[in-house]
């Protein structure tokens, strides 16, 4: 008789605009972790003849849409930032097929101990709440946020600030979280050791000794 492996721990990665969730998710992946990343889920989603592209057309109308066919993300962002209204629109349109491709890519995975499913919005959506098994939280002061942001992508302040605004506040975030990995005044390598004793203590959930 084979007996099934135990389905994959499934994290909800999430932290604000430069708090270091990329980065951490690298090192998940070094450990071993699985990633999905919803980002590139959107991206796919919005290319030329992307899946989501039909139902944005018909909600927000050729301006959105790029030359090519893919959608205009500076022009969408605006629009979100001018209305909240737009905002909930456009998650109700991506929110529910971004999740349903993650499940997709997820399966991908399913031989890995732990899939992290990296929600930059996990928290203010709330979609993803129930499809993940613990919430891991990435958390910094918004002035690191603010520098790392700045040297990371050339923005202003005003711009990353601007951002902050529309995310959820950190003790939002953290109210939701089973795992905090504070990524404030250590470097990487500090990050890294920080990872890998949060990797223990997976491993120690996924396979406890008896
Ligand atoms: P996010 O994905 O949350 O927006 P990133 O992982 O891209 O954030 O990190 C933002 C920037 O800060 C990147 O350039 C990254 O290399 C840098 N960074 C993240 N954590 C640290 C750290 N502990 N020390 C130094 N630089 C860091």
């Amino acid at each position: 008789m084979t007996l099934l492996p135990p389905p994959p721990l499934r994290v909800g990665l999430t932290g604000g605009i430069g708090s270091g969730k990329s980065t951490v998710a690298r090192l998940l992946a070094s450990q071993g972790a699985f990633i999905v990343d919803t980002d590139a889920i959107a991206r796919r989603l919005t290319q030329p003849g992307g899946s989501a592209m039909h139902a944005l057309h018909a909600a927000f109308g050729d301006s959105v849409i790029r030359p090519d066919g893919g959608l205009d993300r500076q022009q969408m962002r605006h629009l979100v930032f001018a209305d909240v209204r737009h905002r909930h629109q456009l998650e109700a349109i991506l929110h529910p097929m971004i999740a349903q491709e993650a499940q997709r890519d997820a399966m991908a995975g399913r031989e890995s101990p732990v899939t992290v499913c990296d929600v930059p919005l996990l928290v203010e959506s709330g979609y993803w709440l129930d499809l993940v098994h613990r919430v891991l939280v990435v958390d910094c002061s918004e002035s690191t946020q603010i520098a790392r942001v700045m040297h990371r992508s050339g923005w202003t302040a005003d711009e990353v600030q601007a951002v902050i605004d529309a995310q959820a506040t950190r003790k939002q975030r953290l109210s939701k979280a089973h795992d905090v990995l504070l990524n404030d005044g250590i470097d990487e390598a500090e990050l890294a050791q920080r990872v890998t004793a949060l990797w223990r203590s997976w491993m120690a959930l996924v396979s406890p000794t008896v």
